[in-house]
C-alpha cells in the first residue's frame, strides 16, 4: 500500500522542519517518489518505519494513491495464465521507483552500458521513466528482455540505484504469453518434468550409466557414473543442455573428481541446476526450482552442493537459498567453481601438469560470479580465477578492462536463449575488442552462456582466432590421473 503526502504535512505531523523531510528524501532515508499537485508517494512500510522512529502513532487517514492500486490490478490481469503466478509482493515496480527516484540524471549507467543507444534503450532512460511512473510502457517494450543483467551500470551508479533489480522487476510484470518463447518454455517445462528440455529420468539415467563406463574404459579404471548415492559428501546439479546435445560436457568434471577421490552423486529427479524464474522474473517458479534442490539435498543426506552450469545458476540459487530457505545454509555448504577447484588444488588433491597449456591464455570475468555476487553477497570470485589459471598455464594475459569493470559477454540474463541476435553480437563487440587486444589464444570462462556466445557468436562474426575453454576443462586437461583399479 501506498500513501499520497506533502511535505508540510509530513514536517508537522513528525515536527521537524520541511527541509529535513526533502533532505530525507533526496538522500533516500525516506523513500519517496513525486507525484503531481507537490505531493509525495511514500510506501506503507517506510511511513510506518517513520512512526517508530519518532515514537508516534501512525495516522490511519493518510490518503491512498489511486493509481497504484489500478496499477496492481491490470498486472494481476496480466499474469494470469496459469500455472505461473507472478508474485506482485515481492516484485514490485513501486520498490524499485523508489530507488529510482534520487537518480542524478548523471548518466554514468548509460556510458557504461555496452547496449546504450541500441534501439533507444539506455539505462539512465528506463530509471527515469520508472521514477515518473510511466512502468506500463517500460513493461511492454523489449529493452529489459535486450539488457543482460549485467550489472555494469549499477557498479558505476554514485547513487547505488538497484538498476538490475527494476529490469527485473520489469521482466516479472511481463505478461506471461509476451515472455521471450524460449524462455518462458525452459521455465514451464522444468517446473512441469523436472528439467528445462524436459528429458525423461529414463533417458537421463541411461545416458549417465553409458558416459561412465566409457569413461571408466578411457581414462580412469573402475569409474561409475554416482546416481542417487544416499550419503555422498557433495551434490552436483546438471544443465539441461548437456545430456541433451553436448554429454562429454559433463565428463571434464567427473574426471577431476576421480582424481581428487570424491565423494559425489547426480539426482535422478528434479536434477536441473538452472533457473530461468530468474530471468523471467518469476519469483514463484525461481523459488520452486531452489526447493527442489533443497529437498535433493535432504533426500540424499549430503553436506556440499555444486552448480556447475552457468554463473546465473550459481548466483540464482545462492540468491534463493539465502532469501527463502536460509536454515539450508547451516545445514550444507553451497560451492562455487572457483571453490571447489581451489580446494582441491591448495590440498593437493590434484597433479596438475602445466606443460598441457602453453598458448597464451586469458579468464574471462563472469558477471554472476564476479561483479554481481560481490554486491550481493559481499564476495566476488575474481582472484581464485586466476589463481586457478596460474596453477594450469604458464602463459596469461588479462583482458582490460576486467574484474569489476569487465564486459559482459553479450550473453547474460537469458540473452542467449531469446531472439534479440543481433544486439547481442552488438553487445559483445567490446569484449571481442578486449579479447583481440590482448592477443589471447585460449579464452577461459566458468559459464555455459559466456561459452557459447565467445565460440560461436563472437568468434565467428569479430573473426577472433581463439578457442574457449571452461576453467574445470582446462583444470582437467591437464590433470595427472591417478592408476586406480
Ligand atoms: S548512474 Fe545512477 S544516478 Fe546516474 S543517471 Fe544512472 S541511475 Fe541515475
Ligand atoms: S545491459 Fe548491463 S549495463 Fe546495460 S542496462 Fe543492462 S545491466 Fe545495465
Amino acid at each position: 500500500m501506498v500513501y499520497e503526502v506533502k511535505v508540510n504535512e509530513l514536517a508537522e505531523e513528525f515536527g521537524v522542519h520541511r527541509n529535513t523531510i526533502r533532505n530525507w528524501i533526496n538522500s533516500g532515508t525516506l523513500p519517496a517518489q513525486k507525484a503531481p499537485g507537490r505531493r509525495y508517494v511514500i510506501q506503507q512500510e517506510d511511513y510506518l518505519k517513520l512512526c517508530e522512529r519518532f515514537g508516534r502513532k501512525p495516522k490511519n487517514d493518510l490518503p491512498i494513491r489511486p493509481i497504484e492500486n489500478e496499477f496492481k490490478e491490470n498486472a494481476v490481469k496480466e499474469s494470469t495464465s496459469p500455472p505461473i503466478q507472478l508474485n506482485l509482493e515481492t516484485a514490485d515496480l513501486v520498490t524499485a521507483v523508489d530507488f529510482a527516484s534520487i537518480c542524478t540524471t548523471c548518466g554514468s549507467c548509460a556510458s557504461a552500458c555496452p547496449l546504450s543507444g541500441v534501439d533507444g534503450l539506455d539505462p539512465r532512460k528506463i530509471v527515469r521513466m520508472a521514477a515518473l511512473g510511466i512502468g506500463k510502457e517500460l513493461i511492454n517494450i523489449d529493452w529489459p528482455w535486450k539488457c543482460t543483467l549485467c550489472g555494469r551500470c549499477e557498479e558505476s551508479c554514485p547513487m547505488n540505484i538497484n538498476i538490475v533489480k527494476l529490469m527485473r522487476t520489469l521482466r516479472a510484470h511481463r505478461q506471461r504469453n509476451k515472455v521471450p518463447h524460449p524462455l518462458q518454455k525452459g521455465v514451464t517445462t522444468c517446473l512441469e518434468k523436472g528439467n528445462n528440455l524436459g528429458i525423461p529420468k529414463d533417458d537421463f539415467i541411461e545416458l549417465l550409466h553409458d558416459m561412465g563406463t566409457e569413461l571408466a574404459e578411457t581414462s580412469c579404471p573402475g569409474f561409475a557414473t554416482p546416481i542417487d548415492i544416499r550419503g555422498a559428501r557433495l551434490l552436483v546439479t546438471v544443465n539441461s543442455k548437456e545430456p541433451f546435445a553436448q554429454p562429454d560436457d559433463m565428463s571434464w568434471w567427473w574426471r577431476i573428481f576421480y582424481a581428487a577421490n570424491e565423494s559425489w552423486t547426480i539426482s535422478s529427479e528434479n536434477w536441473e541446476g538452472v533457473n530461468w524464474g530468474f530471468y523471467t522474473g518469476d519469483d514463484n517458479a525461481m523459488k520452486t526450482i531452489v526447493e527442489r534442490i533443497v529437498d535433493n539435498m535432504e533426500r540424499l543426506n549430503c553436506q556440499a552442493l555444486l552448480l556447475p552450469e552457468c554463473g546465473h545458476a550459481y548466483y540464482a540459487t545462492r540468491y534463493g537459498l539465502e532469501r527463502w530457505f536460509p536454515e539450508s545454509l547451516q545445514k550444507f555448504k553451497i560451492y562455487s567453481v572457483f571453490d571447489l577447484l581451489l580446494e582441491y588444488i591448495t590440498e593437493n588433491k590434484l597433479t596438475i601438469n602445466q606443460a598441457v597449456h602453453t598458448k597464451l591464455t586469458t579468464l574471462h570475468d563472469s558477471c554472476n560470479y564476479g561483479r554481481k555476487s560481490l554486491k550481493t553477497f559481499g564476495h566476488g570470485y575474481f582472484d581464485e580465477g586466476r589463481t586457478i589459471l596460474k596453477t594450469c598455464c604458464s602463459n596469461i594475459t588479462e583482458l582490460i578492462p576486467n574484474k569489476k569493470d569487465n564486459y559482459c559477454c553479450g550473453a547474460g540474463g537469458g540473452a542467449w536463449a531469446t531472439p534479440y541476435a543481433a544486439e547481442r553480437t552488438y553487445f559483445g563487440r567490446e569484449k571481442a575488442r578486449q579479447i583481440q587486444q590482448s592477443e589471447a589464444e585460449v579464452v577461459v570462462v566458468s559459464c555455459h552462456s559466456c561459452k557459447d556466445q565467445l565460440e560461436k557468436t563472437l568468434a565467428r562474426e569479430f573473426n577472433l582466432n581463439i578457442e574457449v575453454k571452461y576453467i574445470w576443462e582446462l583444470v582437467s586437461q591437464a590433470l595427472v590421473l591417478p592408476e586406480k583399479v
